[in-house]
C-alpha cells in the first residue's frame, strides 16, 4: 500500500512532464508536416493529444496535492487506474500518426515523423513511476511505427525498423529497471521510517533534534547495522566478511573499572549486567549507560533497544537506540556530587548519610544485617579555628575525615555530619567489634595532627549506636547516637559512650525538659539562691555566690548542672544569663556595701556581642558598683577564646568588675591564665577539697596551687568546705576564702540580709548555726 502510494507521488511528480511535451511536440510535428494528412485528422491528433497532455497534468496537481494533504488514503487503485488510461489514451492517439502521417509524407517529412516517434518513445520515462503506465506509450507506439515501416519494405525502411527495436528494447529494459530502482529506494526510506518511528517509540524521546545511532542484530546476535558513530566506536563497517556479534563487541569495548569515571559507575556495572541478560533473553530494555572506551578515552553510551519478531512471531534479532550521553551524564554525576559531598573534606554529607543509613536500615530489614552508627565530635575543635585560623580547621578536619575512614576500611561509609561532627556508618558487625572500633577511634585521636607550621591535639567524643537494638528508624538511631556522644562529654570528653535502652528514656525525658525549660526562661521561673563566701581567716561573711534555681511545682529544684547546659545547647542562655545577672545585683545592693555576689557567667554569654553593653546597663540600672560585682567563669573560656572573648575579659577588668576562675583544676589548670588575664580569685575545685584529707596527693596540689596563687597575688576560694578538719588545713595552708556545706548552703535571696546582718557581729555565731546538709 505504502509502495503503491509512494509510485502515484512519484508519478504526479514526472508524468506532467512526458505530458508537456508530448502536448509541445504535437505543435511541432504538425507544423512540420504541414499539407500530409487529412485537415480532420490532423484536428483530431492535436485535439486528442492536447486534451489527453491537460488531463495527465490535471490529475498529477490534483492527486499530489490530495496526497499532500491527507495521511489516510482511499481509491489507490482508481488512481493508478486513471493514470494508466490516460496513458493509454496518449499511446492510443500517438500510434495512429505514424500510421497515417508516414506512408503518405514526402521524404523530409518522414525524417520528422520517424525522429518524433522515437523521441516519443524515449518521453515513457517520464511514466516510469506506476507499473504499465510507460509501456501504455511505448507498446502501441512502437508497434504502430515498426508495422509502418515493415509495410513500406525496401532496405532503408528495414534498417530504421531495426533501429526501433533496437530503442524500445533499450526503453523497455530502462523502464523497468528505473521503476526497480525507485521501489528500492522506497522501500528503504519505508523501512527507516518505520525503524526511526518504532525506535522513537520504543525511547520515548521524540525530540528529532537529538542526536542518535541505530543499531540492529539479526536472531544470531550478530550486527546488521550500526549508525556511523556506533560503527565508529566497534570498528564495524557493511561490508565486513568477519560477522562481529554485537554483545561480544561491546564487551571488549565495555570498561568494568572505577578508575576512569568516578562514582556511580559501579551501579552501571549492574546494570550493563542487566543489558546483558535482556539480549540473551530476548528482553526490552531501555536507557542504559554503559561506559565505553574509545581512543583511550572513555565515553558514555545509553542504550535502549527491543527484540523483533517476524510474521510467525519468531524472534529475528534486536533493534535499538544508543545516545553518546557522556557530557550530560558528567554534568548531572557533578552535580550529584556537589549536592552529596563536603565542600570541605570531600567526603559524603548529611544527606549522603541519610541515604545511606536508609539503605543499611532496609538492609537490615531484608537480610538482618546489623550495623554500627557513631557519632564523632571533635572536642577542641573551635579553639583550632580560633586560634589557628579557618584553614588549619579544614586542614583537621580532613585529616579527621582520613582518619576515619582508616576505621573498618573498604565497607565503612564516613560522612561530614556538620560543623565539627563526623558520622561512621559499619555494616555487618557485632556488638563487641562496634565497641573496639569506638576505642579504636577515640585511639586515632590520641594521635596530635600535624600542620604545616606545628602539631595540634585534637580528640574526640565518640556516641555509638547499634542497630537494631538502639533504633530502628533513621531518627531513632540518630537520637541515640546523639544521646550517646552527649554522654560521652559529660563523661569529660575525649572518650566513647554507647547507646543502652534505659538511655532511651533520657530522650523524651529531654524533650519534654527543653519544652518546660523554655517556658521557665520566658515565665522568668528561674531564682537564684546565695551560698555564702567566707574569709577564711576571721571566718567573716565577704559575699555571696549567686547560683541559679529552677523550681519544680513538688517544691523540689532542678540542679543547674541540668539546665544550664540545656540553656547552653539552646542559646537560651544569654537571655536567662543577663536576667540572673541582673537579680544577683539587685539583691546585693541591698547587702551591707562590703559584701561582694559573685555570679556564674557562661561561655555562651560572654561572646555575645552586646556583653558588655548589657553589663553596664544593668549596673546602671540596679546601682551596684563593679567592685562589687565578681563574675566567675571556667576554664572552657579559653578553649573558645578569640578576639572577642579576651576584649571582653579585658574589658570587664577594666569597668573595675573582678574575675574569678571557677572549677580551678577540673581541666587545664594553667597558672598561665592567671596572668595573662586579670584574674582577682581562683576558685579550687571541690574534688580537690574532698580528697585532700586522705589523699596525699590531692593536699599536696591544694598547697601548692594555694602558695602559687598568693605568690601571683590572687585570691583563692576553696570550694565544697565541708568538715572542720578540711576547713583548718586550708588555714594551715593560706587559703584566702572558703565556701561549702561547713558554713551554709545557699539560701534565698530575702534570707540573705539576714545572715548578713548576724555575721557582722559574730563570725563564730554564724559559722556555728551554719547548715550542715545541702
Ligand atoms: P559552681 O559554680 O562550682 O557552684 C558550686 C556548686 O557547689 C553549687 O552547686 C553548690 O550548691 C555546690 N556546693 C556548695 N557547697 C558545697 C559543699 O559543701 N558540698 C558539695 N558537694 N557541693 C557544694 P549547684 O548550685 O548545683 O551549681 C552547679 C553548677 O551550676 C555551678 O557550679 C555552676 O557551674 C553552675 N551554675 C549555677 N548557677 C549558674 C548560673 O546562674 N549561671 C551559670 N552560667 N552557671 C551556673
Ligand atoms: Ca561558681
Ligand atoms: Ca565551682
Amino acid at each position: 500500500m505504502e509502495l503503491d502510494l509512494q509510485r502515484i507521488r512519484y508519478a504526479c511528480d514526472l508524468t506532467p512532464w512526458g505530458s508537456l511535451t508530448s502536448a509541445l511536440v504535437v505543435g511541432m510535428l504538425l507544423f512540420g508536416t504541414s499539407g500530409t494528412g487529412s485537415d480532420a485528422y490532423r484536428t483530431f491528433l492535436f485535439g486528442g493529444v492536447e486534451l489527453v497532455a491537460f488531463l495527465q497534468i490535471l490529475v498529477s496537481l490534483v492527486v499530489g496535492r490530495y496526497l499532500s494533504r491527507r495521511r489516510r488514503y482511499k481509491n489507490v487503485r482508481l488512481m493508478r487506474l486513471v493514470f494508466v488510461s490516460l496513458g493509454l489514451c496518449l499511446g492510443v492517439m500517438w500510434a495512429t500518426m505514424p500510421l497515417t502521417l508516414f506512408p503518405p509524407a514526402p521524404p523530409h517529412q518522414q525524417v520528422i515523423v520517424a525522429c518524433t516517434c522515437a523521441g516519443l518513445i524515449a518521453t515513457a520515462l517520464a511514466f516510469v513511476p506506476i507499473a504499465g503506465m510507460a509501456e501504455c506509450l511505448t507498446i502501441p507506439l512502437g508497434t504502430a511505427s515498426a508495422y509502418t515501416l515493415l509495410s513500406l519494405g525496401g532496405r532503408d525502411w528495414f534498417a530504421l525498423f531495426g533501429c526501433l527495436v533496437i530503442y524500445g528494447l533499450f526503453i523497455g529494459s530502462v523502464t523497468v529497471q528505473v521503476r526497480r530502482l525507485l521501489d528500492k529506494i522506497t522501500l528503504y526510506r519505508l523501512e527507516t521510517q518505520e525503524q526511526r518511528s518504532t525506535l522513537q517509540l520504543l525511547s520515548g524521546r521524540s525530540d528529532a533534534g537529538e542526536i542518535w545511532s541505530l543499531w540492529e542484530t539479526d536472531r544470531n546476535g550478530v550486527i546488521s547495522f550500526l549508525s556511523p558513530d556506533l560503527a565508529h566506536i566497534f570498528d564495524w563497517k557493511p561490508s565486513l566478511e568477519m560477522p562481529h556479534n554485537f554483545l561480544n563487541t561491546l564487551k571488549e569495548k565495555y570498561i568494568n573499572s572505577t578508575n576512569d569515571i568516578r562514582g556511580p559507575i559501579s551501579k552501571k556495572i549492574v546494570d550493563f549486567t542487566h543489558m546483558v541478560n535482556c539480549l540473551n533473553e530476548s528482553i526490552s530494555f531501555r536507557d542504559i549507560v554503559v561506559p565505553l572506551k574509545v581512543n583511550d578515552t572513555v565515553s558514555l553510551w545509553s542504550f535502549t533497544g527491543r527484540p523483533m519478531f517476524d510474521d510467525h512471531q519468531d524472534y529475528c534479532g534486536f533493534r535499538g537506540l544508543a545516545y553518546d550521553v557522556t557530557d550530560t551524564f558528567t554534568e548531572r554525576f557533578e552535580e550529584a556530587h556537589q549536592a552529596r559531598n563536603d565542600a570541605v573534606t570531600g567526603i559524603p554529607n548529611r544527606h549522603a548519610l541519610n541515604e545511606a543509613l536508609r539503605n543499611a536500615l532496609s538492609d537490615l530489614g531484608r537480610t538482618g544485617r546489623t550495623f554500627a552508627f557513631y557519632l564523632v565530635d571533635l572536642d577542641e575543635f573551635k579553639r583550632v579555628n580560633d586560634r589557628l585560623g579557618h584553614n588549619a580547621g579544614d586542614a583537621v578536619l580532613r585529616v579527621a575525615a582520613a582518619r576515619l575512614a582508616r576505621v573498618g576500611g573498604d565497607g565503612a561509609f564516613v560522612a561530614r555530619f556538620g560543623g565539627d561532627e563526623f558520622a561512621l556508618l559499619l555494616q555487618d558487625i557485632n556488638p563487641p567489634e562496634a565497641i573496639h572500633a569506638a576505642q579504636d577511634i577515640v585511639d586515632l585521636f590520641l594521635e596530635p595532627v600535624k600542620l604545616s607550621d606545628q602539631d595540634v591535639v585534637v580528640h574526640v567524643s565518640v556516641g555509638l549506636a547499634l542497630a537494631p537494638v538502639s533504633g530502628d528508624s533513621i531518627e531513632s538511631i540518630l537520637d541515640a547516637a546523639d544521646l550517646a556522644m552527649y554522654n560521652a562529654k559529660r563523661a569529660g570528653k575525649n572518650t566513647w559512650s554507647c547507646f543502652e535502652s534505659s538511655m532511651s528514656g533520657q530522650i523524651e525525658q529531654r524533650r519534654v525538659l527543653l519544652g518546660q525549660f523554655r517556658e521557665a526562661v520566658t515565665n522568668r521561673e528561674i531564682v537564684l539562691a546565695y551560698q555564702p563566701l567566707i574569709d577564711a581567716r576571721t571566718l567573716t561573711l565577704v559575699g555571696f555566690e549567686a547560683l541559679a534555681r529552677w523550681p519544680q511545682p513538688d517544691g523540689s529544684f532542678v540542679p543547674p548542672d541540668r539546665f544550664i547546659l540545656l540553656a547552653e545547647e539552646t542559646g537560651l542562655i544569654c537571655e536567662l544569663g543577663n536576667y540572673l545577672l541582673e537579680q544577683a545585683c539587685r539583691t546585693a545592693v541591698s547587702w551591707p556595701t562590703d559584701l561582694t555576689v559573685a555570679v556564674n557567667v557562661s561561655v555562651g554569654q560572654l561572646q555575645a556581642p552586646d556583653f558588655l553593653l548589657t553589663l553596664r546597663t544593668i549596673l546602671k540600672k540596679t546601682g551596684l558598683p563593679p567592685a562589687r560585682l565578681e563574675l566567675e567563669v571556667t576554664e572552657s573560656i579559653f578553649m573558645d577564646v578569640n578576639s572577642t572573648c579576651a576584649g571582653v575579659l579585658h574589658g570587664l577588668s577594666d569597668l573595675g568588675i573582678k574575675l574569678a576562675l571557677d572549677d580551678f583544676g577540673r581541666g587545664y589548670s594553667s597558672l598561665g591564665f592567671l596572668k595573662e588575664f586579670d584574674f582577682y580569685k581562683l576558685k579550687l575545685d571541690m574534688g580537690f577539697i574532698r580528697d585532700m584529707n586522705h589523699d596525699r596527693r590531692s593536699a599536696a596540689i591544694v598547697r601548692s596551687v594555694i602558695e602559687l596563687a598568693s605568690e601571683l597575688g590572687v585570691v583563692v576560694t576553696a570550694e565544697g568546705v565541708e568538715t572542720r578538719s578540711q576547713l583548718d588545713a586550708l588555714r594551715r595552708y593560706g587559703c584566702t576564702q572558703v565556701q561549702g556545706y561547713l558554713f551554709s548552703p545557699a539560701i534565698s535571696g530575702e534570707e540573705t540580709a539576714l545572715i548578713a546582718e548576724k555575721s557582722r557581729f559574730s563570725p563564730l555565731h554564724f559559722f556555728e548555726t551554719g547548715a550542715r546538709s545541702a
